[in-house]
């Protein structure tokens, strides 16, 4: 692991930790920054279960490729997450999903049991425990794609549009063409996508740029 790219993005974290708002967020918490090798340029952040860990991982190529700045805003992205306890929520969100789940089968388990036979009502529990597996995954996706879009409206509103703008293009770089649209399958907004929802995102006048 580079020397350099260590230093690069201690440096981008020190400038974030003197925040108060991101001081705040990680009260209590202990912030775990690393980097990984990938092709892509990459970071993002995640609460571990039963424990004050937070996760940010960033990726080698992303520190090579920003300039201190992009990095430290790609950051205050990340940093945002946490800020409005997006790792956090989604970390709760699974239990209330699984519990949703069982009460949901149960429900159905002995709505049918009544009427069925042993190898249909079989068959019927498995499709229906897939179904609302699914149902459930589509919940966890939508919850992502919206904090995407939240995260991104906190830094758009500390430095303006255009900054942020210039450093998602940069972030997206290698698939800008490929990254047009998304579906609901997916954790993440396209480009397209992001870039349109922070044109929505009504600015006092200074900030508009
Ligand atoms: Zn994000």
């Amino acid at each position: 692991m580079g020397e350099a790219s260590i230093n690069k993005l201690n440096l981008a974290l020190d400038v974030l930790l003197k925040n108060d708002e991101i001081k705040k967020s990680l009260n209590g918490l202990l912030l775990k920054p690393k980097i990984f090798k990938a092709k892509t340029i990459n970071a993002f952040c995640w609460a571990e279960k039963d424990s004050n860990n937070i996760h940010l991982a960033v990726s080698m190529k992303m520190i090579e490729v920003m300039d201190e700045r992009s990095l430290i805003l790609c950051l205050l992205h990340e940093f945002a997450h946490l800020i409005k306890g997006h790792p956090q929520f989604l970390l709760k969100l699974n239990p209330i999903l699984f519990t949703f789940k069982v009460i949901l089968f149960l429900f159905f388990l002995t709505s049918i049991y009544p009427y069925v036979t042993v190898l249909p009502m079989i068959g019927l529990s498995l499709a229906f425990a897939g179904f609302i597996s699914f149902v459930a995954f589509l919940i966890h996706r939508r919850f992502k794609r919206k904090f995407e879009f939240e995260a991104d409206e906190f830094v758009v509103r500390k430095v303006g549009k255009k900054s942020f703008i210039d450093v998602l293009e940069v972030y997206f770089e290698d698939d800008l063409e490929t990254k047009l649209s998304s579906s609901i399958f997916d954790s993440h907004p396209s480009f397209k996508e992001r870039i349109q929802r922070i044109q929505k995102i009504s600015l006092p006048e200074q900030k508009v740029q």
